[in-house]
Formats: C-alpha cells, sequence, structure tokens
C-alpha cells in the first residue's frame, strides 16, 4: 500500500461536474489501496474573482485581510470536494493549512513554509480517510493565516509530498503534462515525457504557468519525483525528476514567454564608480525585483541603463527612478510596458555550441527585433516586442524542431 498526494488546480474542480469528476479519480487511487491525500486549489477564477473584489473595496489592500479573503477559495474547493467523495460512500476528511498545521513565515501574500507536521495527516489517514488538503495556504506562529503565492497549490502538495515521504506527486491540471511550450499558444507543441527539475524550474521562473517555480524548488530539494499530468484523461504525463547525463543529448527542451514585463531605460548617466549600486539598492529597498539589466558603452563620461520590472512594479519603479535621475543629474527616464521575454530552456545547452545564433538567426527571419539579452547556462533569454510572442516561439520552436524531437 502506498501513499499518494494528488494535487488538482483550479480549471479541474471549475464547477459541480468537476469535481465529481476529480473526486471519481480520487476513488480510483484509494481502490487501487493506496493511502491518499489530495490538495486542491481554488475553483475556476475565484482567486481572480477574490482579488477583484478587494480591488473595488481599496486601493492598496491590507495584506493580511487579503490572505484571509484569498484562503477562502481553497476553503470552498476542500468541502464540496469532502462532499463528493463521502457522497459515494468513501471516508473523506477536509482540512485548511491552518488545521494541518501548515506553519509559514509572516511574508503576507508570498509566505514560505517553515514547518508542517504530520500528526493530524496520519491520524485521519490511519482512520481510513482521503485527507483533502487546501492548497495554497499556512498560519504564522501569531495564529494569521498567510498564502504562498499565485500557483501555491503546487506548492503545497510537494512539500506535503515531501514531509509525508508520498511515493509520488501527481499534479492534474488541464493539459496531459508539462510540452515543449504553451500547448495553447503553439499547436505544434509536444508532451514532454521527461524534464529536469532545474529545466522546469527554468521554465517556471520564465512564464510557463504549468508549475509554480517555488514547489520545484522544493522538489529539486529533497529530491520529490512529480508526475504532471490531466485531469480529464488516464494518459501518462510528463516526470520531473533529477537530471540525468542523457538529458543532455537534448539541446532545448523548450520555451517559455512572459509578457508581464516592462522595461525601463535612464538615459545619460554620469559613467563613475557608485551609480550602477546606488541605483539598483535603492530599487532593491523598496521591494522592487529587477529582472535583466543592461548599460551601454559610455561615451563622453555619461552611458545608458536599461533594465526590467514586472508590471505591478511599473509605477513603484518610475517614481524610484524620477528621484534617483534628479539626484544623479540623468537626462531622461524611458519606459515600455509593451515588452515580452522568450526564453528557450535545456541542460543540452552546457555541451552544444551555436543555440543563441539559432536562436538570434530565427527571430531575425521573422524580422522581430531583440531589445535585451541575458543568459545562463541552461538559459537564453531576449526581450521582444510583445505583439511579436506568438510569432516568435512558433519560429523558435520550428528552428530547434521542438515539434519532432525525441526526448
Ligand atoms: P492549474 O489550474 O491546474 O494549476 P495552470 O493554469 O496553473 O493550471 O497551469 C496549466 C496551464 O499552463 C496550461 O493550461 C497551459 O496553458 C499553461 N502552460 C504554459 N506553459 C506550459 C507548458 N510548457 N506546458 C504545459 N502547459 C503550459
Ligand atoms: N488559487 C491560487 C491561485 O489561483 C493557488 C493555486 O491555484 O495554486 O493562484
Ligand atoms: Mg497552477
Amino acid at each position: 500500500m502506498g501513499l499518494v498526494v494528488m494535487k488538482f488546480g483550479g480549471s479541474s474542480v471549475a464547477d459541480a461536474d468537476k469535481i465529481k469528476n476529480v473526486a471519481r479519480r480520487v476513488m480510483e487511487t484509494r481502490d487501487a489501496g493506496n493511502k491518499v491525500v489530495v490538495v486542491v486549489s481554488a475553483p475556476g477564477d475565484t482567486t481572480d474573482d477574490l482579488i477583484t473584489w478587494a480591488e473595488k473595496i481599496t486601493a492598496d489592500p491590507d495584506e493580511r485581510e487579503m490572505d484571509m479573503l484569498l484562503s477562502t477559495g481553497e476553503q470552498m474547493s476542500i468541502a464540496l470536494l469532502a462532499m463528493a467523495i463521502k457522497d459515494k460512500g468513501y471516508k473523506a476528511i477536509s482540512l485548511t493549512g491552518a488545521q494541518v498545521g501548515i506553519l509559514t513565515d509572516k511574508v503576507h501574500n508570498m509566505a514560505k513554509i517553515v514547518h508542517i507536521p504530520t500528526k493530524k495527516i496520519r491520524k485521519e489517514l490511519r482512520k481510513g480517510n482521503i485527507v483533502v488538503v487546501a492548497g495554497f495556504q499556512g498560519i504564522t506562529e501569531d495564529e494569521d493565516i498567510t498564502t504562498l503565492g499565485r500557483g501555491g497549490s503546487d506548492l503545497t502538495a510537494v512539500a506535503l509530498a515531501s514531509v509525508l515521504k508520498a511515493d509520488i506527486c501527481e499534479i492534474f491540471t488541464d493539459v496531459q503534462g508539462v510540452y515543449t511550450t504553451d500547448p495553447h499558444i503553439v499547436h505544434e507543441a509536444r508532451k514532454l515525457d521527461i524534464i529536469s527539475y532545474d529545466e522546469m524550474l527554468e521554465m517556471a521562473g520564465l512564464g510557463a504557468q504549468v508549475m509554480q517555480a517555488r514547489s520545484i524548488e522544493v522538489a529539486k530539494k529533497f529530491n520529490i519525483d512529480i508526475h504532471v499530468r490531466s485531469t480529464f484523461s488516464h494518459e501518462k504525463g510528463t516526470i520531473i525528476t533529477r537530471e540525468v547525463s542523457k538529458m543532455e543529448d537534448v539541446v532545448v527542451r523548450g520555451i517559455a514567454s512572459d509578457k508581464n514585463q516592462a522595461k525601463i531605460s535612464i538615459i545619460d548617466l554620469p559613467d563613475k564608480p557608485g551609480v550602477a549600486a546606488s541605483m539598483f539598492t535603492e530599487l532593491a529597498s523598496k521591494g522592487i525585483n529587477v529582472d535583466m539589466i543592461i548599460q551601454s558603452s559610455a561615451a563622453d563620461g555619461r552611458n545608458d541603463i536599461s533594465f526590467t520590472v514586472s508590471h505591478k512594479d511599473l509605477l513603484k519603479t518610475l517614481e524610484v527612478m524620477d528621484k534617483i535621475k534628479r539626484e544623479l543629474g540623468a537626462t531622461e527616464v524611458i519606459h515600455d510596458r509593451n515588452v515580452a521575454k522568450i526564453s528557450i530552456v535545456g541542460v543540452g545547452m552546457r555541451s552544444h555550441v551555436g543555440i543563441a545564433s539559432k536562436m538570434f538567426s530565427a527571430l531575425a527571419r521573422a524580422g522581430i527585433n531583440i531589445e535585451m539579452i541575458s543568459t545562463s547556462e541552461i538559459k537564453i533569454s531576449c526581450v521582444i516586442k510583445n505583439v511579436h510572442v506568438e510569432k516568435a516561439v512558433k519560429v523558435i520552436h520550428k528552428a530547434f524542431n521542438l515539434d519532432k524531437k525525441k526526448n
């Protein structure tokens, strides 16, 4: 008898019929002789709807109350799913994050899990219950409810699989697995059989919504294999696991894109030590997460610096930059919120050459201008105009034969 953690995302529990379908999937796993812990997200777009509600009340919702509000979405799902399972004569119990005792730090909206006691869940499993746990939420030592960042139910599932020493962590979603790129954007996208933690971590961080990046960090740290698969079919999905040397045979595993990007340039800065340091220290002190940075070569003792931030940080960034412009005597600050980041990812990049040139040539042939470039050992990212994203993903997908290659 094994222990299985099954996580179902928002689209899998979006209405009553879908919740009944999830109940069937869960009961099948139970019938196969397993102990089952189920993690669920809020139904459909509930989390977005709750955010909209809060924004109608105030432009700056209190963080603690926001988490109190957002946690209700998952509470709906656990109750309804437990009802659906019990209705079929199986034993089940729903538990909120607080009832399990998922202890987090105090960073509202983006809390980190500090500790998960397993006593309560194990006790319920021993009683023969299917345990249905609310994803995305925890509680601080002061007993305030916290949430784990968007997509955080993935993190709840992986963390539970880790502390319970589950045999497998299954992430059920609305696609068949992890694809070479978002199958809702590129028709030719192909399902991957396997992907390494590092590749998935990069893909998720660069915009592939299918898994939350922080959940992959935890999976990698504790060596938890994840099976991403469809709620609506029984086909095998994608295994996210540790890297084996054979994985380097595939140069580019996948492509990710992120339209949630804005580019800021500060023009005519003095070219002297400490200028960049003071600028980025000021941005960091305001909690602004800066992504790509380029500095143009200096002329006449002056230079320009451009960088990207996510849309949510744009206004705050422009306020800081206006102050910096005055303090440092720059000429102007310009911004463009219509940019996007497109990235290729693969552990094979470490051992193959000519990857960047192939990516840039594909963009050039499609007439797409590259505004910024950044690279790491296993990824190359370019900033382009966001109107070109779909086309860019398609041409790069084709250039690397991602629709054909075996992986
Ligand atoms: P859930 O509600 O189950 O958590 P998400 O919406 O968070 O599901 O993630 C699934 C979605 O991720 C898919 O519908 C797909 O559009 C998107 N996606 C983006 N990149 C990829 C990729 N490389 N492979 C699979 N899906 C992807
Ligand atoms: N409901 C939360 C969200 O929409 C968490 C999740 O779905 O994983 O982000
Ligand atoms: Mg998700």
